[in-house]
């Protein structure tokens, strides 16, 4: 076990999370007198908003998901650790991560948590073999494989069911990444294919967007989401609203109709973009300080974005759960730039009991559809409704938005030569797909598991101590499993050392 901050006098930071909420407090105390750690369990920095781009062949990976430890080469005060973090003590005030077999203490005097949010499959975790979330560049590139993949399984079938199966494409979810994704996927079949494939017709690919709600982007409003839901029509996007999927297998989909009748849809490529539960390190601190948590898992901090009892540990981003502030980037980059400004001043003297509470500064929300055609929804100062737009310039409003937020220039430079591809020509420059793309998840999970039980053999863990993510992957479910064994080895080595009883 090793301490990487051993040695340093300066007020400790550790930030959990590479994401919005993590990298930009960790930037926002560049100039401060402070050592930050940074801890993920990924080595970039991923911007989730242009996942789907990679998912359906726009962008390459590297252009939304730079290398954490470059982008903050030049801030001398932080360092970045790769890491998991399965444990967080807060009497004692340490975080706990493992990589691989390492495992890492990091000590804090204050902690700012930005983990996220998994996909949530409510409650129906084997639903996650069948039809992947959208949360990580692993879940793109699956989701792109299995996506091409389907094509060309079509192309060799000569049976018209299996072919008409293997052409349907369902999204969970009518949410903005469900809206982009069937959006995306039928432009592809419609333009990018058209004409590549010989014994099928990449046009007649299926493409339909269920949801159980009873309107396509709920949060942006019946106007904007009916103008969403008829531009994805005229692209032949099948929209199927209060519609509950209440089972999933490899090769369709059971659904539930609002007068409680069910139905099957065939369908081999089903992508799950209908809910989120926040990081399990929320439960963590709920046990410990006996702070809420709503029902997504998300912590209901205070209105300084800290826990009860713990003034300086900060929660933020998807994992926070604050009334009005939605679970979007700028949530999480206003979050993390405060409870930075907010260590900040506590060194210059501030006292936590003065904090100003966190105010979030909603900049709108918008969501693309298709080449050309995006809806966008702005708050106008003095006006009491937001400015509703859609269409070409809600796109170029997009675009433009989005390019900003990408980090680095080359990143930026990559992505334009990759967009001015896509939407000038019919084509697609990222359309190469693998067998380990497609296959790994299910190996990986395997590692985990065999991992785990080697633990448990290892008498590390208990088996109370395994659970599973939503996703259904193994995890820890005790926050200090790993003490079991240290508390053994003292005992141990303590009863060694006493003198045998005369
Ligand atoms: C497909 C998709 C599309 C989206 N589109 C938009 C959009 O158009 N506009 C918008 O505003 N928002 C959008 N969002 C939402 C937005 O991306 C999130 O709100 C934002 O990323 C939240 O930031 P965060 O820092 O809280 O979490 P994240 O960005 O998810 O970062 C979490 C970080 O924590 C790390 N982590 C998690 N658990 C651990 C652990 N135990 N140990 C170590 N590290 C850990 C992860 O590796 C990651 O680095 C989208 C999200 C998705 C998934």
């Amino acid at each position: 076990m090793s301490d990487k901050t051993a040695g340093s006098t300066r007020h400790r930071v550790v930030v959990i999370g590479s994401g919005f909420g993590g990298l930009f407090s960790t930037q926002r105390l560049r100039k401060a007198d402070v050592d930050v750690t940074l801890i993920a369990r990924t080595t970039h920095h991923l911007f989730q908003p242009m996942l789907y781009q990679v998912a359906t062949g726009i962008i390459s990976e590297g252009e939304i998901a730079p290398a954490t430890r470059v982008i903050l080469r030049k801030q001398a005060n932080a360092q970045v650790l790769m890491g998991n973090v399965e444990s967080i003590d807060l009497e004692k005030k340490v975080v706990t991560s493992r990589l691989l077999e390492r495992i890492t203490e990091t000590p804090f005097d204050s902690l700012i948590i930005a983990a996220g949010a998994d996909q949530s499959y409510f409650g129906n975790d084997h639903f996650a073999q069948f039809a992947p979330g959208m949360k990580t560049i692993d879940d793109a590139l699956e989701l792109r494989g299995r996506i091409l993949g389907a094509f060309e399984q079509a192309e060799l079938s000569d049976d018209p069911e299996e072919r008409a199966r293997l052409l349907t494409f369902v999204v969970v979810g009518a949410g903005p990444t469900g809206v982009e994704l069937a959006g995306q996927i039928a432009e592809m079949s419609d333009k990018t294919l058209k004409g590549t494939f010989r014994n099928i017709d990449s046009t007649e690919a299926k493409v339909i967007l269920l949801d159980a709600a009873p309107a396509v982007l709920p949060p942006m409003g019946p106007n904007l989401g009916g103008k969403a839901a008829k531009r994805l029509e005229s692209m032949g996007v099948e929209i199927q609203l209060n519609a509950m999927v209440v089972d999933l297998d490899y090769d369709g989909l059971l659904v539930k109709e609002k007068d409680g009748s069910t139905r099957r849809i065939e369908s081999q490529c089903k992508v799950w973009s209908a809910g989120v539960a926040a990081s399990p390190l929320g439960k963590q601190l709920a046990e410990q300080s006996g702070v809420e948590l709503d029902r997504a898992g998300r912590v209901k901090v205070l209105p300084d974005l800290s826990i009860p009892g713990n003034p300086n540990v900060f929660v933020v981003g998807d994992m926070m759960s604050v009334e009005d502030v939605p679970g979007m980037a700028q949530g999480a980059i206003q979050g993390g730039r405060y409870a930075a400004d907010a260590i900040k001043a506590e060194l210059k003297g501030a006292r936590p009991e003065d904090r100003e509470p966190f105010k979030y500064w909603d900049k709108g929300s918008m969501a693309t559809i298709s080449k050309f055609s995006a809806v966008m929804s702005v708050p106008v100062p003095g006006f009491k409704k937001n400015l509703e737009t859609e269409g070409f310039f809600a796109w170029l409003g997009w675009l433009l938005l989005h390019l900003v937020y990408i980090v680095g220039f080359r990143s930026r430079l990559n992505t334009i030569v990759d967009w001015s591809f896509a939407f000038l020509t019919k084509g697609r420059s990222q359309l190469t797909i693998t067998e380990q793309q497609v296959l790994a998840r299910n190996a990986l999970d395997h590692l985990a598991q065999i991992d785990l039980d080697r633990r448990k053999e290892a008498g590390e863990l208990l088996p109370d101590d395994v659970a599973e993510t939503p996703s259904g992957k193994p995890v820890l479910s005790d926050p200090t499993p790993k003490v079991r064994k240290a508390e053994a080895e003292d005992s141990d080595a303590e009863a060694k050392s006493k003198p045998a009883a005369s």
